[in-house]
């Protein structure tokens, strides 16, 4: 899922086909499983809207657990 929490385009089509999913297991910063991304400012505010492909900008991405993600979004 992308930094809004909506799937990419193909996310969907993917697992429908896929065989066999492996899953990269990030750690958000409280310690639970991170199943969500949010994209910051320079100043660490979250972004709620934008592009969902972003490249060259200055953000950066950190990986949250879905309560720290709803805190962070504000959703
Ligand atoms: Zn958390």
């Amino acid at each position: 899922m992308d930094f809004r929490g909506l799937l990419f385009p193909g996310s969907a089509t993917l697992l429908a086909l896929a065989d066999e999913m492996r899953e990269v297991r990030t750690i958000c910063h409280c310690g639970k499983k991170a199943t969500m991304v949010v994209r910051q400012d320079a100043q660490g505010g979250a972004i709620k809207e934008g592009a969902q492909v972003q490249i060259g900008g200055n953000e950066t991405y950190i990986s949250l657990c879905r309560r720290h993600w709803r805190e962070a979004v504000g959703r």
